[in-house]
């Protein structure tokens, strides 16, 4: 194309919301066949908020609530957040926590009033061979299934009972997909989370493809496996565990409402965090470019 289409392109990105890195941009975002799109924060709108705690026997429910919020009040993750501000709507004041750590992908862990905690996924509690008693894992499990999201909780070396947090899918994503799909392009879910949690979103939005329970530090192999099956691969995400993907991929889409690692990393902006302009972006390629589809 000549520089003046691509101007021209560039110039028709922004008046639809993308901001686009540079023309050669248009050039990937031409060839993509397969779009990879994380989950929180993309596909959903990454606001989580606590939905209800089931506790283990003799637990009582305000202090899961204390210690796992004192904790993740420390964390920057959405689901620390929606813990964090659940916990201390209910019982007050939160205290603060010492040696606290961050696992990505997995949790936190640290010292509330004396009690060693974890909060996170069940590998978290299994690193330190913490099991969930059956009645948590039921509760774990039922939640799952309805696409919530289960959060464990383990202190003094004992798992003490489980948090339910829930995101609610974008309205626009279901379309979204349908879009790809209609430019003959596959789309897969990408996640961190739990697959039964992952699966529930996929079946909602019309995605066939799930890739759940991938380490952020793995995100990027996913890519790099897809593109050593051949594939042009597009990676839509927002978070800062997206970043080193969203920068493999041959084409990286930040969302505009997600974290600055995110957009710096991506070749595309999608300003309003709107996934139906992922799909607006690939057609304006291929009509910048002149291809036909
Ligand atoms: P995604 O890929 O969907 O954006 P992440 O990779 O950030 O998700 O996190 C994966 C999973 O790790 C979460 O679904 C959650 O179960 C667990 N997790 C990560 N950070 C935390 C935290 N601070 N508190 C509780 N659980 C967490
Ligand atoms: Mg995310």
């Amino acid at each position: 194309a000549t520089p003046t289409a691509l101007m021209v392109g560039t110039g028709r990105g922004a008046q639809l919301g993308i901001l686009i890195k540079g023309p050669e941009v248009l050039e990937s975002t031409r060839r993509v066949d397969t779009v990879v799109l994380d989950k929180t924060g993309t596909v959903t709108a990454g606001q989580m908020r606590l939905h209800g705690a089931v506790t283990a026997p003799g637990v009582d429910e305000e202090e899961l609530l204390r210690l796992a919020g004192a904790l993740e009040h420390a964390s920057e993750h959405p689901i620390a957040r929606a813990i964090a501000d659940g916990a201390a709507e209910r019982v007050g004041d939160l205290p603060v926590p010492a040696d606290f750590r961050s696992e990505p992908g997995l949790g936190v862990q640290g010292m509330v009033d004396g009690h060693a905690v974890l909060v996170g996924r069940e590998k978290l509690l299994g690193a330190w061979a913490i099991e969930l008693p059956e009645d948590l894992a039921a509760a774990k499990a039922a939640a799952e299934s309805e696409g919530r999201t289960a959060v464990a909780v383990a202190w003094d070396g004992e798992a003490r009972g489980v948090l339910l947090v829930a995101d609610a899918i974008k309205e626009t994503s279901a379309e979204a997909v349908a879009q790809l799909r209609a430019l003959g392009l596959t789309p897969m879910l990408l996640t961190g989370d739990n697959r039964l949690v992952a699966e529930s979103v996929a079946r909602e939005v019309g995605i066939d493809e799930v890739i759940a329970e991938v380490l952020p530090q793995d995100k990027v192999d996913v890519v790099k496996r897809l593109q050593g099956e051949g594939r042009t691969v597009a990676m839509v995400g927002d978070g800062v565990n997206d970043a080193a993907a969203l920068a493999t991929a041959d084409l990286g889409l930040a969302m505009g409402t997600g974290t600055d690692a995110a957009i710096e990393s991506g070749d595309l902006t999608l300003v309003r965090g709107d996934l139906r302009v992922a799909a607006d972006a690939i057609r304006l390629a291929r009509r910048t470019l002149g291809t036909i589809k």
